[in-house]
């Protein structure tokens, strides 16, 4: 069967997706086709405040036809696979489209069924998670209906969207049970894969003080090991000592365990080097080492620096500077130097920003400021400022 053909095709119209198809646009790209399923576009770093009532989950969603950049193929369909050496990708409906270049984008797999009772557990009886927004609602609704009692807060292992995430939801949820008098008739726990609280260690050290503050105990090397919803029991696992401990809960936040879709996970262009199958780039240029007009970014290229919106906004140009070089047969030039951020909030009004690079660099975007205490005026960055950021800048290849 002949595929369609397209000069630039770009798998997914997600944050990364569309930052890059706006950026190849505004580069005069005559022919860029997006593969989206969705008609619904999400600002996922929202969510973390949806989940503590500070904002409704429909400010969060916008159609996917207003953020689609004009000009653009819009190619309502889910991708199911690649084919670099015939440069192709298959989609859904069984036909497939050919490219030039390829770029990846279609973000990661939340793997909700990979812990044990979690999958049927979530969205009730006490079990949240802000990764979705069907679920982020839910959260807010547990957090008010808490009773004295244990609460868990769960980070999973592997690398995964936004690692502080699991972590935020803890703060927001003990500030808000210590404004309302229940914190002190609560035990919160932080469940965390990891010896460290955050992978910078300057922002570890200030978040170890963060979480003593609001009286949280931190099990490291610890993993939720099986959820019993309608009972709300947890079994813990220490992978130190491979003990595992049952505990009654109240209230329990976990991401989901997470990896690269499972199309792309079986395929050639998952990096053999870990066992969740993203996409294996360069981790400057974001160029396949094999294909080299193929290159992905976002949640699912695997690369050494945190998952998160704030990555792709740095990651979106490299990958259209290096598309752009790759039509005109030039070498790939522009790096991409591992920025990531990470806006910790830590009470209702109060954030800390956390930014570095491959080399766990501190790289402040406003260096006048100490953005390792936890600041009003970064709280408001994060509901208002970064959202106006994100939709008239990131999306259409300004910023
Ligand atoms: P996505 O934005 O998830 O987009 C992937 C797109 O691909 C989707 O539109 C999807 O429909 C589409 N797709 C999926 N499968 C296919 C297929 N087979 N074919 C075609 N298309 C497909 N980042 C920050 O910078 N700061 C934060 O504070 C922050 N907080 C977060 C809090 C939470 C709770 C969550 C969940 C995320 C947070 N993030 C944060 C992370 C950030 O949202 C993601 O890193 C970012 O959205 C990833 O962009 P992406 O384009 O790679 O994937």
């Amino acid at each position: 069967m002949s595929a369609r053909r397209h000069e630039v095709v770009i798998v997914g119209g997600g944050t990364a997706g569309i930052s890059v198809a706006a950026r190849l646009r505004r580069a005069r790209v005559a022919d860029v086709a997006v593969v989206e399923p969705s008609d619904v576009h999400y600002y996922q770093p929202l969510w973390t405040l949806v989940g503590a009532g500070l904002t409704d989950v429909r400010k969060t969603a916008r159609p996917e036809a207003s953020v689609m950049p004009k000009g653009v193929t819009w190619i309502r369909q889910r991708a199911t696979g690649v084919d670099p050496e015939a440069r192709t990708v298959p989609l859904g409906d069984g036909t497939s489209l050919g490219y030039e270049q390829l770029v990846l984008a279609p973000g990661l797999q939340l793997n909700f069924d990979a812990i044990p009772g979690l999958q049927a557990a979530v969205g009730h009886d006490g079990v949240a998670s802000n990764y979705r927004a069907d679920l982020a609602p839910r959260t807010w609704e547990f957090i008010q209906r808490a009773e004295p009692g244990t609460a868990l807060f769960v980070t999973p292992p592997g690398p995964i969207k936004c690692a502080g995430a699991p972590q935020k939801i803890a703060y927001l949820a003990a500030d808000h049970w210590r404004r309302h008098g229940l914190l002190d008739r609560m035990r919160l726990i932080m469940v965390m894969p990891t010896a460290a609280m955050f992978s910078q260690p300057d922002w570890g050290e200030v978040l170890k003080r963060i979480a003593a503050g609001y009286g949280i105990e931190v099990r490291h090397n610890t993993e939720l090991a099986e959820v019993d919803g309608p009972n709300r029991r947890a079994v813990l696992l220490d992978t130190a000592t491979g003990t595992k401990e049952e505990l009654d809960f109240q209230f329990l936040h976990t991401a989901p365990p997470q990896s690269a879709p499972d199309w792309i996970r079986t395929g050639p262009l998952a990096d053999p080097a870990g066992p969740y199958g993203y996409v294996k780039v360069d981790q400057y240029t974001l160029r396949s080492p094999d294909w080299p007009d193929v290159f992905a970014l976002g949640d699912v290229a695997n690369l050494p620096t945190s998952k998160t919106g704030a990555a792709i906004r740095k990651q979106a140009p490299v990958v259209a500077a290096n598309v752009l070089a790759a039509r005109r047969g030039a070498p790939a030039t522009a790096r991409y130097d591992g920025y990531t951020s990470c806006p910790v909030v830590t009470a209702h009004n109060r954030m800390l920003l956390a930014e570095f690079d491959y080399t766990l660099t501190p790289r402040p975007s406003f260096p006048v400021i100490d953005t390792m205490r936890p600041r009003y005026d970064m709280y408001l960055l994060k509901r208002y400022g970064l959202p106006q950021l994100y939709w008239h800048g990131m999306l259409r290849g300004r910023a």
